[in-house]
Formats: C-alpha cells, sequence, structure tokens
C-alpha cells in the first residue's frame, strides 16, 4: 500500500517536473509526502494548510491531469496538512478547523494570500458560513441563549461576560456561538474573534509546552478581543489545561474582553473542574438551551426545507417533527435521510416514503421493530467491545470497562426508554447523574468520532436485526 502511493507519487513528480521552475518544485513539492492510497485516491501530506492551498491553487490543476494520465483515469490526488503539525508551529492558527469551519472570505481576520509573513497575523476567522443568526430558529427552548448572543455582540466585553451556554448534543450551541462571532465581525468593532474548541485549545497547549512556546501560546490568546470555546466539559480532570485555561480566562476578563463558552452541562456539575474555573464560567451569564419544542421543530424543518430548497410537504414535516424529538441535529439527519431515500429510489418525498426512510430512526417504544431486552444490549454491546458481560455491572473503572458500559446505558436509554434510576440499578447502584453523565458522553462521542460511532451504530443494528 504504502510503497504504491510513494511509486505512484515520484512517477507523478517526474511527470510535472520539467514543466516548472525548478525553485518552485523543490519550495512546494519535493517536500510533500504521500501517505496512502485508498478509494481511488492519492493521499499526500504538505506541512501546513497554506502549503495544501498553496499547492492546490497553482499545480493543482497538472497534477490532477497528469495524475489521469499515469493511472488510467482510476485515481485523482488528494492532499492535506500533515496531522499535527499545527501544534506548535511557528506560524501559529494556520491548520486550525476543519473544512467545516473554514475561514470566511472577506473579513479582516483572513488570512494574506501572499506567503509567509514575518509580522504576526491576525488568526483566521474559523467560523461555519452557514452558522449564521439568519439561519438560526428562535423558540422558546432557546429563546434567552439567542438574547444574550445578540447582546453580546452588539457590546462585546460589556455584559455577560463570560456567557456561558450549556445543552445537550446538536441544540445548537455550536451554532449560536459562531452566529454571535459572525455578528460581531460584521458590528462596528475592530475585533479580533477566535473560535476554538476545547480540544483544539488544549492540543495547542500541550504543543506550546512540548516545544517550550508557552509564552507564544499565552501572548496569542490574550490579544484576542472575542474568545469563543465550545465544548468547555471536555476539560474535566486536565488539570494542567485548566490552570493554563483559569489564566487566559483572568487576563481576557480583566482587560475587558468578552468570552463565551459552550458546554453540555451547567458548570457546577461539571466533574473534575476546579472550583475556582467553574466560578469563574459563574461570573456572567448561564444560560441553557433545551430541546426544541414541536412547534419549534416544525419551524425548523420549515427553515431547512427553504434554505436547502426542499419540497416537503405539512404531512411530512409533521412525522418528521413527531419522529426525532431530540435534537435538531437528529431533525437534520431525518432530513438528509429523506433525500437520499428520495434519490436513490426516485421518488417524491411523501409520506410512505418518510415513514420507511425514517423506520430506524423511531424508537422501538413507539411501536415498530422488535422488542429488545437489556441483557441483549449489554452482550452485543460486551461482545462488540471485547469484554466480559458482568463486568460492565462491576465497580471498575478502567477505560476498557468504562466505555462500553456508558454506550450499554446509552443504547438502554435510546432503545427501551427506561427510567435514568432503573439504567443506574442495573449497573451496581450508580445514580441517575452518572447515567446522564454517561449517556452524554456516549452523544458526544458520536458526534465527535466517527468510528465509534460506527462500532455503535453496528450493536444496534445487530440488535433490531
Ligand atoms: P451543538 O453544538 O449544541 O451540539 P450544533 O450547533 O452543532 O449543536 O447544531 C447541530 C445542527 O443543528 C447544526 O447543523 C445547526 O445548524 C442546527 N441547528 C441547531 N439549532 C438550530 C436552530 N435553532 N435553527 C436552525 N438550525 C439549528
Ligand atoms: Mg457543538
Amino acid at each position: 500500500m504504502e510503497s504504491t502511493a510513494s511509486d505512484l507519487w515520484s512517477r507523478l513528480l517526474s511527470a510535472v517536473k520539467t514543466g516548472m521552475p525548478e525553485q518552485s518544485y523543490r519550495t512546494w513539492l519535493s517536500g510533500m509526502s504521500p501517505v496512502g492510497l485508498s478509494d481511488a485516491e492519492l493521499i499526500v501530506e504538505a506541512p501546513s494548510e497554506f502549503h495544501v492551498e498553496w499547492v492546490e491553487d497553482k499545480y493543482g490543476d497538472a497534477l490532477q491531469s497528469a495524475l489521469r494520465r499515469l493511472s488510467g483515469d482510476a485515481v485523482s490526488l488528494s492532499l492535506r496538512p500533515s496531522g499535527s503539525s499545527a501544534v506548535g508551529d511557528a506560524v501559529p492558527w494556520v491548520g486550525v478547523g476543519s473544512q467545516e469551519h473554514a475561514a470566511s472570505p472577506g473579513t479582516r481576520n483572513e488570512r494574506p494570500a501572499g506567503g509567509r509573513s514575518k509580522e504576526p497575523r491576525k488568526p483566521p476567522l474559523l467560523l461555519n458560513e452557514r452558522y449564521t443568526f439568519e439561519r438560526f430558529v428562535v423558540g422558546s427552548h432557546n429563546q434567552l441563549a439567542v438574547a444574550a448572543g445578540h447582546a453580546v455582540a452588539e457590546r462585546p466585553g460589556k455584559v455577560y461576560n463570560p456567557l456561558f451556554v450549556y445543552g445537550g448534543v446538536g441544540l445548537g450551541k455550536t451554532h449560536l456561538m459562531h452566529a454571535t462571532g459572525h455578528a460581531v465581525v460584521a458590528g462596528p468593532h475592530d475585533a479580533t474573534v477566535v473560535y476554538v474548541t476545547t480540544e483544539r485549545f488544549m492540543n495547542e497547549l500541550v504543543g506550546a509546552i512540548q516545544t517550550g512556546t508557552t509564552p507564544e501560546f499565552r501572548r496569542r490568546f490574550r490579544q484576542i478581543d472575542v474568545l469563543l470555546v465550545d465544548d468547555v466539559h471536555f476539560l474535566e480532570e486536565k488539570e494542567s489545561t485548566q490552570e493554563e485555561f483559569f489564566h487566559t480566562l483572568n487576563a481576557l476578563h480583566d482587560a475587558g474582553k468578552q468570552i463565551f463558552l459552550t458546554s453540555d452541562r451547567p458548570p457546577k456539575e461539571l466533574p473534575g473542574v476546579e472550583d475556582r474555573l467553574i466560578s469563574r464560567f459563574e461570573w456572567g451569564l448561564v444560560v441553557d438551551i433545551k430541546p426544541p419544542d414541536y412547534e419549534t421543530r416544525v419551524a425548523i424543518l420549515r427553515k431547512k426545507a427553504i434554505d436547502d430548497d426542499l419540497v416537503l410537504g405539512p404531512d411530512v414535516i409533521d412525522f418528521v417533527a413527531r419522529s426525532c424529538t431530540y435534537s435538531v441535529r437528529e431533525l437534520e439527519g431525518a432530513v438528509i435521510k429523506l433525500l437520499a431515500y428520495s434519490s436513490l429510489r426516485n421518488q417524491e418525498i411523501d409520506l410512505d416514503l418518510a415513514r420507511t426512510a425514517l423506520q430506524s430512526t423511531i424508537r422501538p417504544a413507539s411501536g415498530n421493530g422488535p422488542v429488545v431486552r437489556a441483557e441483549q444490549i449489554r452482550d452485543e454491546v460486551a461482545r462488540e467491545w471485547n469484554v466480559d458481560p458482568d463486568s460492565l455491572a462491576s465497580k471498575a473503572r478502567t477505560k476498557a470497562i468504562t466505555v462500553p458500559r456508558q454506550v450499554t446505558m446509552y443504547l438502554i436509554k435510546e432503545m427501551l426508554d427506561e427510567s435514568l434510576v432503573k439504567i443506574g440499578r442495573r449497573f451496581g447502584g450508580r445514580d441517575h447523574s452518572t447515567v446522564i453523565y454517561s449517556i452524554r458522553r456516549v452523544q458526544a462521542k458520536i458526534h465527535s468520532d466517527d468510528e465509534f460511532a460506527h462500532r455503535v451504530a453496528r450493536v444496534r443494528q445487530l440488535l433490531q436485526a
């Protein structure tokens, strides 16, 4: 595999080399490394995101067409920044953010188009263009949080500082955060807005410690006018990160800079987060986002239909809004499923199609599908994670056991809708807050880790078969 990739890459290089200046070849192409060949894609890594963009822009067409010729049209080229190069990189922020959070064009924080400048440049805005207030439906479930977001955008650093928004997965926290960031940028304040996930913050910090660039790290974070930090519940048990985070928050707050944080739980319920940090979280305004009610779910579906140019009849909207009750993400997933079914079968989206498409989304409790018992769920999860089923009810806290235990709780809740207390009892008398916590961990991981999501989906499918 590896050798095929490097083979192909070196043949590709020789093919394009003759057509370009030696200097450019050495600067841009010779330093890239092939990492794999899969699914008809040759994957090649460059030292930074900037490098990728440059090569794509200048040599992308030449490379692609040469590769098509070499491979008889079978393989295309895919460039990406090398895994961890952004951590501790001499150029701050490059490589931060995925495609999804690509820098929006036309903002003053945009990266300069030319080469690396000597000046410390402003970090790119890592805001998703789709996550704006215009696209955000306001309902009773998120009204307060939205009002707070607007207030912060109008007077950053002056009201609600920090603003702390919490709620379950897929309820719109990240969207609201980005929308607030966009609104600040669009407003009259010449503010540097930075969006960062807690994970990113931690990785950068670890990178800075490893490379002895902590002062630089501090300086960068303390220059920011509006700092948006997503998912701070990931700080739990990370002591050194908490320490640095605490000092960053203090420094920004003292300088009158705005801080906006999100979490899946209120500050007081964050286990393993230091008290002094929790009290900082509570300095400003703490506000939640709840699952949307039926009317809001209908409004969100209507809005998605308009935004994405879809025709969804009122009966279909009603059906989806009744089937997906937990989160907005679930609603969006359902719409995507409808689209997939409709194009697969070449049929209009009507109620029948919606019923078929969403069958697996609808819980067995509502009458569809076979009835599953909790023990079967436990056994199937234990098999998937290769652990002893009995150990799941034990007190053991090793990671090998904790993860499948949390998944079992999650699936029991999801598939059987048992009460939290009852689930806790099944697992050696754990209390209901532990069960909630476990379920949320699984939801968060499903969202962030595709492989994990697939494993959970696989177990569910086996159980439903
Ligand atoms: P969270 O960060 O709370 O897990 P996200 O902000 O990622 O949730 O939202 C999940 C998806 O649902 C996103 O695609 C987002 O655009 C959409 N979404 C959430 N709330 C709303 C809303 N009120 N109106 C429109 N779309 C929403
Ligand atoms: Mg989020």
